[in-house]
């Protein structure tokens, strides 16, 4: 608690009263220190892909250019740091955007059974470079959806893309949606490394990382589950975690079914 307080005097300078102003502070302060943190965690998340480029950048111009191995594989590396970048930016610049309010939902109606359908073809190269085997469990009755589908198809394919980042070669993942009281439910399970206990509530928060070396070598940046809450909760839903270190992970998103008339 901040206080202040101001005397009143009448004209012989005498003192007639006090007027005593206190403020709560926490919030605000508490605010000061996320702002502070998040602006240290993206001058550090740039500084990484920077300095690699940077010295890679340097070496090449030394010399190494000529033995032209060196110089295709520091060249990817230069390449992987900047894709790293550009989607950090993006990132930065949607949540940015939320921030204000800015959402710009483009909202139709559309079958989510079909939506996932078109998302695990798209990742299909990825299921397949891990060896994964990926199971989907539709709906038998089209669930309908009022919102934006490419913000929707964002979110699932973040939740889909780190099932198969944090699953070892030759894993399960399974995708099923039903719908239970009114609300699709959207269920994304993996058998993979797991979030150990005390991180679960964390991870939804920007930046926060269970491992920050494992995620930044897949190409992470710590925000798609932050950016995936947000994007759910403006539809009126919600995104849920429960995952046993070793044994798997599983995401539910929920979100409310349009009951106006089927298309
Ligand atoms: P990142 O870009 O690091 O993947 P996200 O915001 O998408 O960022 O996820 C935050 C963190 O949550 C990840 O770094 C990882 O530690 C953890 N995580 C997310 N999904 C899974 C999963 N399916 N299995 C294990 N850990 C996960």
């Amino acid at each position: 608690l901040r206080a202040n307080f101001v005397y009143l005097k009448n004209d012989k300078e005498e003192v007639k009263g006090l007027i005593l102003v206190v403020q709560d502070i926490t919030e605000h302060e508490k605010l000061d220190t996320m702002r502070k943190e998040f602006v240290a965690n993206v001058s550090h998340e740039l500084k990484t892909p920077i300095t690699t480029i940077k010295s890679y950048t340097e070496t090449l111009l030394d010399g190494a250019m000529d033995d032209k191995e060196i110089c295709g594989s520091f060249l990817s590396v230069i390449d992987k740091e900047s894709d790293r970048m550009a989607r950090l930016v993006s990132d930065l610049l949607q949540l940015s955007r939320m921030d204000h309010k800015k959402n710009n939902f483009n909202s139709s109606r559309f079958d989510i059974d079909n939506l996932i359908k078109d998302i695990v073809n798209k990742l299909d190269i990825s299921f397949k470079e891990k060896n994964h085997i990926i199971k989907i469990g539709l709906c038998d009755k089209n669930i309908i959806i009022n919102g934006d589908k490419d913000r929707i198809e964002q979110v699932i394919q973040n939740i889909l893309s780190n099932a198969i980042k944090y699953t070892p070669d030759n894993g399960v993942v399974s995708i099923n949606i039903k719908e239970e009281d009114e609300q699709a439910v959207i269920s994304i399970k993996d058998n993979g490394i797991g979030i150990p206990k005390k991180d679960v509530s964390r991870i939804f928060e920007r930046f926060y990382r269970v491992d920050k070396a494992r995620s930044r070598d897949m190409g992470g940046t710590g925000l798609g589950l932050s950016i995936a809450k947000h994007i759910i909760e403006q539809h009126g839903g919600d995104i849920s975690v429960e995952s046993e270190v070793g044994k798997g992970t599983e995401f539910k998103i929920k979100l409310p079914v349009d009951k106006s008339v089927d298309i």
